[in-house]
């Protein structure tokens, strides 16, 4: 890429878990348009192929990576006193993460567990609050931060389940943040992609009949790739969407203005 709309940007990334994480594909992008990185990984299991990931992309401009286990509130804080001995401003954050225990997404939905509902709140709502009021104090400049959603927050998808309630409440902690941040120029905004193969989503039962009937139904008669939401992500990461903030936007060939 010639043009480098991220250049001398510093970038937080969260949610790498492999090579088809979506966050994966929004890391490349940045770093391709000049972007500084840190990945956040999901503790020790994560560090060697987040590295190695890490080792792919050109040396410059930098990229690094340390521990991050959401769940963990010291973990968060260390991440972030590693993170500013690097970056003294941050410029963008990706929360790719979501989390649900299996048995809440085996078990019919008015069986979920006090318990299950609260690991997967935790861990795919709360833990985007808790790194962006982290964040908050680093972006001097104004910037841009970005979840994942999915269209199981406005509509009943087959054996999405929790995860369902938890996107909706997401969805609206953009809202709050975007509501309660803007003031400092920080902007966020959710992307809400249709299906992609990827770790999370094969967690879903049935996942693969999600793939085909979006690919037979969706105006562009085809699924969403990773890269794609990237695209968008390296758009609402640029100055190119800076009057763009609270939004969940669809980056799923069309699907969701489908009705009947
Ligand atoms: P993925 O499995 O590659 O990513 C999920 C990430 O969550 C992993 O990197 C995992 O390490 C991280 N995570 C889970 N628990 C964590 C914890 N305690 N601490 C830190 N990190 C933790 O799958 P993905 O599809 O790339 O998912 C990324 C996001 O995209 C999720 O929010 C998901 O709901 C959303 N999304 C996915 C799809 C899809 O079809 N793949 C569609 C719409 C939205």
């Amino acid at each position: 890429m010639n043009y480098k709309p991220l250049l001398g940007k510093n970038a937080l990334v969260f949610g790498v878990a492999n090579k088809w994480s979506i966050a994966w594909a929004v890391a490349k992008t940045w770093h391709e348009a000049g972007a500084n990185l840190i990945v956040g990984y999901q503790g020790e299991r994560l560090k060697k192929s987040v590295e190695a990931l890490l080792s792919e992309l050109p040396p410059s401009p930098p990229s690094l990576a340390f521990p991050c286990d959401v769940s963990n509130e010291q973990e968060i804080k260390s991440f972030f006193s590693q993170a500013v001995k690097h970056f003294p401003k941050i410029d963008l954050l990706l929360h790719s993460i979501a989390f649900a225990p299996k048995e809440a997404l085996e078990k019919n939905f008015y069986e979920t567990t006090r318990e299950d509902f609260i690991k997967t709140f935790e861990i795919s709502v709360y833990s985007f609050i808790a790194l962006a009021r982290e964040a908050k104090a680093l972006f001097r400049d104004g910037g841009s931060i970005l979840t994942l959603s999915y269209y199981g927050s406005e509509k009943v998808i087959l054996n999405y389940k929790i995860m369902g309630p938890a996107k909706s409440a997401l969805e609206s902690s953009v809202r709050y943040l975007a509501y309660e941040f803007g003031k400092d120029q920080i902007r966020v905004n959710a992307l809400s992609p249709g299906p992609i193969n990827t770790l999370a989503a094969r967690g879903i039962s049935g996942f693969t009949k999600f793939l085909k009937e979006c690919e037979a139904k969706s105006p562009l008669k085809r699924n969403v790739e990773a890269k794609e939401v990237a695209s968008v992500a390296l758009f609402l990461a640029s100055d190119e969407s800076r009057a763009i903030t609270g939004q969940t936007i669809y980056v799923d060939c069309g699907y969701s203005i489908l009705g009947f």
